[in-house]
């Protein structure tokens, strides 16, 4: 962060300076909503949370050095006193990100949206913009409101890229993020059926995640919107934008192409990638066809950047996941083969990890350990029995359904006619460890993958431990 006295943070804020507070103390960062994460020169944000109230560790923060707080319930500590309640210190801490960004001019600004693939992609680009200079990007899915400014708040005059994952909770929410930190370049990966229960409809999630583009300076102004040209609903954003486009896809059209995709038994794939008049061979670390679309995104934004090609793919064939459940691959001793992929869930991204499912498993047997998809809404029912006809299809040889709501699951597999395969459903991660101890045969290879609310990470790091 660059320093800011508090007299100033007061002003930017619309804050007051109360307590023992002095005007020309001086804030270095980090900006922290933790205070065991407070160190001599922090500035602690106090928020009221569902079960604890941040004010209640002013005194921890402050003792650990932090300058300040910045809350909405007087102190005696140092504190910077917002009125209202919470939203109103969460406005405060978008004002200062703003702000602070507005200080930096020689920063770029990348917010990345889609259904699926924003946090993977994200970490993708982290890495290979950081062979350019320091960048800063949000450790795992850190994209709301409160997340998004304390990631803006972590740049200095020294970094050259603040990658942003910038998701829709609801109309309205990504023109807000984008007020909080501009992008000048802004990727919209795809437009899928996650979040369909908020939503109501895809053309509702379109519309959401097309405001990142409409958020972007003008071609002139140096804007640039980066669109997957193989997903309608996103290439159709060209309309709502005055930044110039630049597509990605497997077709001959896009601006940034992958030639001859060819997906390796390891699950990665390998490509040519193509951008203007140069190409280079990439074979990716990160694992599934879907990651080429991923990837060519990243290639996008670091060519807009200047990066040569040729060092684009070098830098997409070392750059690996770094958010952690997300497709981690681990074998075991007695042959048996975990994939964990238990982080989320939606209707694309199970699809994705089904068929890099089949594709790992070659001549061997493959075991599905799904948990429900979340926040569905109406299409619960329908978009479970199309999850287990899928897996069936797929060849999945025995599936287990995790989850009092996973019953369409099951009555989706059986509905496929001429599969051998086994099916089960259980209540609860406890019972599906239980099941999978009399089902699993060596050399299985096992994907386990359900909604945040599923809980099956408990599953996949329980039958990773069982060598
Ligand atoms: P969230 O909204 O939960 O933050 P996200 O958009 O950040 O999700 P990731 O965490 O990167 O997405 O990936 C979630 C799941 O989607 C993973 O299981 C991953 O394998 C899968 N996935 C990643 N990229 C794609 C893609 N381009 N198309 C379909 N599925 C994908
Ligand atoms: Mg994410």
């Amino acid at each position: 962060m660059i320093a800011l006295t508090l007299d100033r943070i007061a002003e930017i804020t619309q804050s007051r300076i109360h307590g023992s507070a002095h005007p020309a103390d001086v804030v270095t960062g980090p900006v922290v909503i933790d205070s065991r994460q407070a160190v001599p020169g922090a500035l602690f944000v106090a928020l009221g949370g569902e079960r604890v109230d941040g004010h209640d560790f002013a005194d921890a923060a402050v003792a650990a050095g932090a300058t300040a707080v910045l809350g909405s319930r007087p102190l005696a500590a140092p504190q910077l006193l917002v009125d209202g309640g919470d939203a109103e210190v969460v406005a405060a801490l978008g004002r200062l990100a703003s702000a602070v960004l507005a200080e930096l001019p020689g920063t770029e600004v990348i917010g990345v949206t889609g259904s699926s693939g924003k946090t993977t992609t994200k970490d993708l680009l982290a890495q290979v913009l950081g062979r350019l200079g320091p960048t800063v990007a949000p450790a795992g899915s850190f994209n709301n409101e409160i997340g998004h400014p304390l990631t803006v708040l972590r740049a200095d005059e020294n970094t050259r890229h603040v990658v942003l994952e910038v998701a829709a909770r609801g109309v309205g929410h990504i023109a807000y993020l984008c007020g909080i930190a501009p992008p000048r370049i802004g990727v919209v990966l795809n437009v899928g059926s996650a979040h369909m229960g908020e939503f109501g409809s895809r053309e509702a999630i379109a519309q959401a995640k097309g405001e990142l583009v409409e958020a972007l300076p003008e071609a002139a102004a140096g804007g640039v919107a980066v669109l997957n040209a193989d997903d309608p609903a996103v290439i159709a954003m060209t309309a709502r934008t005055t930044a110039r486009v630049v597509s990605f896809g497997r077709g001959e059209d896009a601006d940034v192409r992958a030639r001859d995709v060819q997906v390796a038994a390891d699950g990665r794939a390998a490509f040519t990638l193509e951008i203007g008049g140069h190409a280079a061979p990439v074979r990716l670390a990160v694992l599934g066809e879907h990651q080429v679309h991923n990837a060519l995104a990243v290639a996008a934004v670091a060519a807009e950047l200047g990066m040569p090609v040729a060092d684009i793919a070098a830098a997409l064939g070392e750059a690996g996941p770094v958010s952690r459940w997300r497709m981690e691959v681990t074998d075991r001793r007695d042959g048996v083969t975990v994939v964990n992929d238990a982080y989320n869930a939606n209707p694309e991204s199970m699809a994705a990890a089904l068929r890099t499912l089949a594709a790992l498993a070659r001549q061997r047997r493959s075991v599905a350990v799904l948990g429900i998809m979340a926040e569905l809404g109406a299409a619960h029912r329908a978009e479970h029995e199309r999850l287990g006809r899928l897996a069936a299809e797929t060849g999945v040889g025995c599936i287990v359904a995790v989850g009092e709501k996973a019953a369409p699951i099951v009555d989706g597999a059986r509905s496929v006619t001429g599969w051998q395969g086994e099916v089960r459903q259980v209540s609860d991660p406890a019972q599906a460890v239980e099941a999978l101890r009399g089902l699993l045969r060596p050399d299985d290879i096992v994907l386990v993958k359900g909604s945040r609310v599923a809980g099956l990470e408990k599953v996949a790091e329980q039958l990773t431990a069982e060598e």
